[in-house]
């Protein structure tokens, strides 16, 4: 019975000396490898080199300051409700006194952590804070030793006050036009002058 029409002719001419010691296909073996030093590398000497990102590449989180320097996060609880690894913790305190310039608004987050070893770099936490607060950006998490180093604190999520990062790329032109639109800006700066007497 004939499965196939595939053939395969065996040759039964006797093994050289060569041929009995495997030298051609050592010699074969060596060349192929020898080619691949003249050969563009696919892989890059990484951490010391990076790839090119896309503008929306989802990486490190980033809390954001207000023009004024002031912490955007109001400790609304939106970004942890919406984490579906529940990677986000957060303590809220209120503002005192004095402490306008630190924070934007009356509540603010003395704590707030995130677990990168959670976290699966969604971005849900960005599309559900009201703030504009939260961003992922195109930085890589740090390889560390410890577990312990994945949980980051705002020492290392609000961004510093003199090194600024750039998130208008992530912005899209949906929401850029909103915020051109007066009288629906929901990130007006607070102005305890125009608050709401009760
Ligand atoms: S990117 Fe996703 S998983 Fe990570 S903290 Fe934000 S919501 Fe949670
Ligand atoms: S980052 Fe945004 S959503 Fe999360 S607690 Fe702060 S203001 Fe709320």
């Amino acid at each position: 019975m004939q499965l196939t029409n595939r053939k395969v002719v065996v040759s039964h001419k006797e093994l050289s000396f060569a041929e009995r010691m495997y030298l051609p296909a050592v010699a074969k073996g060596m060349a192929i490898t020898l080619s691949h030093l003249f050969k563009k590398s696919p892989t890059i000497d990484y951490p010391k080199k990076t790839r090119p990102m896309s503008v929306t590449y989802r990486g490190r989180h980033v809390l954001k300051r207000d023009e004024n320097g002031a912490e955007r996060c109001v400790a609304c609880g939106m970004c942890a409700v919406a984490c579906p690894a529940e990677a986000i913790t957060i303590v809220s305190a209120e503002r005192k006194k004095g402490e306008e310039h630190l924070y934007r608004e009356e509540k603010y987050a003395s704590s707030f952590e995130i677990n990168m070893l959670r976290c699966i770099f969604c971005g849900l936490c960005e599309d559900a804070c009201p703030k504009e607060a939260i961003f992922l950006t195109d930085r890589l998490v740090d390889a560390e030793f410890e577990r312990e180093d994945f949980i980051y604190g705002k020492e290392k999520l609000v961004e510093k006050i003199d090194k600024r990062i750039d998130i208008t790329k992530r912005q899209t032109q949906a929401v850029l036009d909103f915020k051109k639109i007066p009288g629906l800006r929901h990130n007006t700066l607070f102005d305890p002058k125009k608050q709401v007497k009760h």
